[in-house]
């Protein structure tokens, strides 16, 4: 499913970020940098031990925050750690979500990279409720992409197909515009 936004596309996928074909794929990171479960294991397995080697030297990523490194072993050229909320019911978590998801946009655009995947980020062990997610996600990226048409492609990649749906959804909540195919 693919929707429109100026100049870029944004399109909802299922599917494995780790195959990714894009210049950089976005990792669910926590405030460590160090290999956990879901995602970052998969993303780390399939980099390699100098994943974990740089993200150790980068030494920590406060929540809401992203940094950047080589994609090593992976298709992407580069990851970006971007550390979501753990999900706490305060109104606060938005605020960290929508900056996490902000936070990998800019230092893309910064490093002229023009094709980014995310995940589904804090939706998984950080327990945040995809209803709630979901939006965020979307409107975070719309607006970032309204400024910065330099990044041609967003694309979320969601492993399973209730996150798929949810992502869907919040897509016609918010009033995304289908591209034109
Ligand atoms: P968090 O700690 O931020 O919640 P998780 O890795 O636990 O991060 O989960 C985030 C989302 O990533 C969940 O929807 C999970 O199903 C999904 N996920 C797990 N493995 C992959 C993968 N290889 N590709 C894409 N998404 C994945």
């Amino acid at each position: 499913m693919r929707f429109t936004i100026g100049n870029s596309t944004l399109e909802l996928i299922r599917g494995n970020i780790v195959e990714q074909d894009v210049d950089v794929i976005v990792n669910a990171a926590n405030e460590t940098l160090a290999p956990g479960g879901g995602v970052s294991g998969a993303i780390h397995r399939a980099a390699g031990p100098e994943l974990a080697e740089e993200c150790a030297r980068i030494g920590g990523c406060p929540t809401g925050e992203a940094r950047i490194t080589a994609g090593y072993r992976l298709k992407a050229r580069h990851v970006i750690h971007a550390v979501g909320p753990r999900y706490s019911g305060s109104p606060r978590d938005a605020e960290l979500l929508a900056s996490a998801y902000r936070s990998s946009l800019l230092l893309a655009a910064r490093h002229g990279l023009q094709s980014i995947a995310f995940p589904s980020i804090s939706t998984g062990i950080y327990g945040y409720p995809l209803d709630e997610a979901a939006p965020i996600a979307l409107a975070t990226c719309r607006d970032v992409l309204q400024s910065h048409p330099e990044i041609a492609l967003v694309r979320f990649v969601l492993f399973d197909e209730e996150t798929f749906r949810s992502y869907e959804r919040a897509a016609q909540r918010i009033g995304l515009a289908p591209a034109r195919e």
